[in-house]
Parts: C-alpha cells; structure tokens; sequence
C-alpha cells in the first residue's frame, strides 16, 4: 500500500523575542533572523566551544585581529570588537538550505569598526547579511539596519 500522508504540514512557529542589554543598548532580536529559513531548511543546533581566553580581555574586547577562514582577508583588527553571547540562527551561505544556531558573536556597534566586510543587498528592510569583502563565500555575521548593529560568528571566522 502507498502512503501519500506523509507530507509534513510546514509549522508556523512564532520567533522567540528575548530582550537583552549589550553595552547599555536594549537589543530585541527581531523575527526577520528567521526570514531566510524555510521549511526546507536544515538547522544545525551547533556545539560550540567557548573562544580562547586569549581572544578578549576581562572586558571581553577582542585582542585578535579575525579573519576569513577561506581567504585568510582580515575582517576585525583588536580592540574593535567585543564578545558577547547571543543566539542568532545564521544561513551558511546567501542561498542555503542549511543554516546554524550559534551563539557566540563578536558585537560591533559600528560598521565602521571592520577591517574589510562586505554587506549583501538588504535580505529586507531590517537586516542584511555580512560577508567577507575579498571571496564573498560564507555567511560570517548580520547587520541589523535599523540599530546599526552588527554581530560576527566566533564560529565562522579565524583569529590570528
Ligand atoms: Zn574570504
């Protein structure tokens, strides 16, 4: 007998808002993070370890420069950068299926403070993508428009 009522029925499932404070800014992650994700999309609930102490100070500032894990262009220089943790599921790459639950960010207030990055044209009218500047292949970060924020994945770039 064929079985035709296997067919999962896609869920719509409401984002979860937590606010947080991060250097005295209120920041609520919006739902547009999991615009990106469908119901084709595999999400990999990732294991991370904790970054090196030897990356940041008691502060949490960066010490490192970081850079692209694939082309070795340096994306953060030391001091520009401060770590903190928040959970944001990011997509591997522009047009993915697969994308990753990570939580340990590099937290920029300013987009100025990068070495070299390079933004993918607005995903909507809150958010785009970070990438780096010289191979454009990984999804690294995400910049959020409305408060200018952006936030670098501990787990998707190298430190030198
Ligand atoms: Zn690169």
């Amino acid at each position: 007998m064929e079985n035709d009522n296997n067919n999962q029925q896609p869920q719509e499932e409401e984002p979860q808002l937590i606010e947080r404070e991060i250097e005295g800014v209120t920041v609520l992650p919006p739902p547009f993070i999991q615009d990106p994700i469908t119901n084709e999309t595999t999400i990999i609930q990732k294991e991370e370890a904790e970054p090196a102490k030897e990356t940041r100070n008691e502060e949490g500032f960066l010490l490192k420069t970081i850079h692209c894990r694939l082309c070795d262009c340096k994306i953060l220089t030391p001091k520009n950068a401060k770590l903190v943790e928040k959970q944001i599921t990011l997509i591997n790459k522009k047009q993915s299926n697969t994308a990753e639950d990570l939580k340990y960010m590099w937290f920029l207030p300013d987009m100025f403070q990068f070495e070299n990055i390079a933004f993918t044209k607005d995903v909507n009218s809150t958010h785009k993508y970070l990438s780096c500047a010289e191979c454009e292949q990984e999804v690294i970060g995400i910049h959020y428009i409305g408060s200018k924020e952006n936030y670098v994945a501990h787990d998707r770039i190298i430190y030198k």
